[in-house]
């Protein structure tokens, strides 16, 4: 049977949520048996392929422009796309920015830390413009399956991916198959 295609992007994330994929530990062999990793951090490919992934993994918040078409970009191209981690499922700590304004965020981080002197807030046509807010991924784009956790459990990683193998829509549902954090 061909490997299904696996492509995995962050968007504002920690990489908490990515090192939590390689938890599944001795799985990954199993894993790789039945999928074919794409474009990831974990492989260094920035963008899914043209012709699209089977599966498609998101997990950080959307804080700016480049996150906002990173998140349209997989959805055109992942048939079903998983919101990995509490950032990309509801936000998650990313949205402490929403307390404030844009401009009092950066203030405060290029200017008015305790350890910054004349600063100044940067600006460059490489440096992606904020949103007005943090956003979840499925403010963005529809999501397919919900993945919480900060960052989702080893065990409740591999169900989710194991049943998309098998061909079955993962039902995360009370403390079966929902598990947080590395002890579940
Ligand atoms: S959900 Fe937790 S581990 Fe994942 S990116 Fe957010 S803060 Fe990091």
């Amino acid at each position: 049977m061909a490997k299904l295609k696996l492509a995995t992007q962050w968007l504002e994330e920690c990489a908490g949520c990515h090192m939590s994929i390689l938890d599944i530990d001795e799985r990954i062999v199993e894993l790789l048996k039945h999928v074919e990793l794409t474009s990831s951090p974990l492989t260094d490919l920035k963008h899914p392929p043209e012709e699209g992934v089977d599966i498609g993994i998101l997990s950080g918040a959307v804080g700016n422009e480049e996150e906002v078409q990173d998140a349209r970009e997989m959805r055109a191209r992942a048939k079903t796309l998983i919101a990995f981690g509490d950032c990309a499922v509801f936000g998650g700590v990313c949205t402490l920015r929403n307390f404030f304004t844009k401009d009092e965020v950066l203030r405060r981080a290029y200017v008015e830390a305790e350890s910054t002197m004349d600063g100044h807030v940067p600006e460059h046509e490489d440096l992606s413009p904020l949103t007005e807010r943090v956003m979840s991924v499925g403010d963005v784009v529809p999501v397919d399956v919900y993945l919480p956790g900060c960052p989702p459990n080893a065990d409740t990683i591999w169900y989710v991916l194991s049943e998309l193998i098998a061909g079955r829509m993962p039902k995360l549902e009370g403390d079966k198959t929902l598990k947080y954090g590395l002890d579940g």
